[in-house]
């Protein structure tokens, strides 16, 4: 099997990660963020997509770390509510540098935007364009279209977007409402496999960009949404891979539109790229047991489950990789077998994998360590706040 760079980079980041761990000995669970690499991902993607502002997604890891690096580095952020507002502009974030992506809003939180300075918007309805008009007058709006996300670990179905045909309606009502109609926006699917995956959207862009354009009314932007993959079990196609192909796509779609239609400014909402890569969640075995003499799996519960983070393990999506530890030492060269892995709360739900092959030394035993790697995005940002009286999941980061 060849180590693809992601690997290398995961195996440094993890480096780092082990070392505080080991030496600070925190409580478990908890996540600790690398932030040499959250700041490596991001110039990664920068220097991928030289020509594209980069939106970081606050929800995939709201640390306020992670953020204050970001906006001290230059990116740009996706937010969906005022609190994730707040956050950006107390670490440093300008209201300019922040789009308000999220199609589902209050009237009052779209006015508390407005007055933090938030003039960027992204809609799918016309009760929400009427309600940009009336509490953000003036604001540019994209319209965001439904998309078939094939290709997608984690698809976001139908629950946001409308049809092409409605958004260059709203687009249009838009304009007439007083506010600034900027273009077409999308996403193509979280943990998005297929380089490709944009290509779709990204035509059905231009259509509804030179369908305005003959009409009098010319759209300047495009937002790809998130998707960029990480590394988990399995490796994605590499960064420049995607970068490639998107640009192309954009070449394609947009360089065919009639004179006067500019080429687009690009907007990439990269969540899971930018923070999965740099986190490590740290568990500890609360127990080891078997179902029965004859099944030879073992159960392994950890002190971390459904509901404390690991909300992504939902049908198995994400596998993360894992490294069992005990006594500071990774186990090396002893004897495994086959287990299935669950979390400690009471409810049924609360299983990790049992579809997935994972196997953990023999030897394995309560109070040793899994840890989960890969796992700084929405894990921390997902855990709830005390299921079944286990605390939320705790953030450190590490220089
Ligand atoms: C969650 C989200 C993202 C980030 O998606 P990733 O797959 O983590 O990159 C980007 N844009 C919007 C609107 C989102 O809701």
């Amino acid at each position: 099997m060849t180590k693809s760079f992601a690997d290398q980079r995961l195996r440094e980041a993890t480096a780092r990660i082990r070392r505080f761990l080991d030496h600070e000995q925190p409580d478990t669970p908890c996540l600790v963020i690398d932030l040499p690499t959250v700041r490596d991902r991001f110039h990664a993607i920068r220097a991928a997509l030289p020509q594209v502002g980069i939106f970081y997604a606050v929800k995939a890891n709201p640390t306020p770390e992670v953020v204050g690096l970001l906006a001290a580095e230059g990116a740009c952020f996706d937010v969906a509510s005022p609190a994730e507002i707040d956050l950006c502009l107390e670490r440093g974030a300008a209201p300019e540098a922040i789009s308000y992506s999220n199609p589902i809003k209050k009237a009052r939180d779209i006015a508390y935007a407005y007055g933090r300075g938030v003039r960027l918007f992204v809609s799918d309805s016309e009760q929400d364009v009427r309600a940009l008009a009336e509490h953000a007058p003036g604001a540019s709006v994209l319209l965001r279209i439904l998309v078939n996300s094939k290709g997608s670990t984690y698809p976001f179905g139908k629950k946001f977007g409308c049809s092409p045909e409605m958004a260059t309606d709203l687009l249009r009502s838009a304009a007439e409402l007083g506010l600034v109609p900027l273009g077409v926006a999308f996403h193509a699917g979280s943990q998005q496999l297929d380089p490709s995956g944009w290509d779709g959207a990204i035509a059905d862009a231009a259509v509804i960009t030179a369908k305005l354009h003959a009409e009098g009314l010319s759209l300047t932007t495009v937002n790809l949404g998130g998707g960029l993959p990480a590394g988990y079990l399995t490796q994605p196609p590499p960064l420049a891979e995607y970068a490639a192909a998107i640009t192309a796509s954009i070449t394609r779609h947009f360089g065919a539109l009639p004179d006067g239609c500019r080429a687009p400014e690009v907007m990439i909402e990269p969540g899971r790229a930018i923070v999965a890569e740099a986190g490590v969640i740290r568990s500890e075995v609360v127990l080891v047991s078997r179902k029965s003499y004859s099944d030879e799996r073992r159960w392994v519960f950890l002190d971390i489950g459904r509901y404390g983070g690991l909300a992504e393990t939902e049908g198995e999506a994400i596998a993360y990789p894992l490294v069992p530890s005990r006594d500071g030492a990774p186990f090396g060269g002893v004897p495994v077998g086959p287990v299935v892995l669950a979390g400690p709360t009471c409810d049924a739900d609360d299983v990790l994998y049992q579809k997935t092959c994972y196997e953990l030394p023999l030897e394995l035993r309560a109070g040793d360590y899994v840890d989960l790697i890969g796992a700084g995005a929405y894990t921390a940002s997902y855990s709830s706040v005390a299921f079944n009286g286990f605390p939320p999941l705790a953030t450190h980061c590490v220089r």
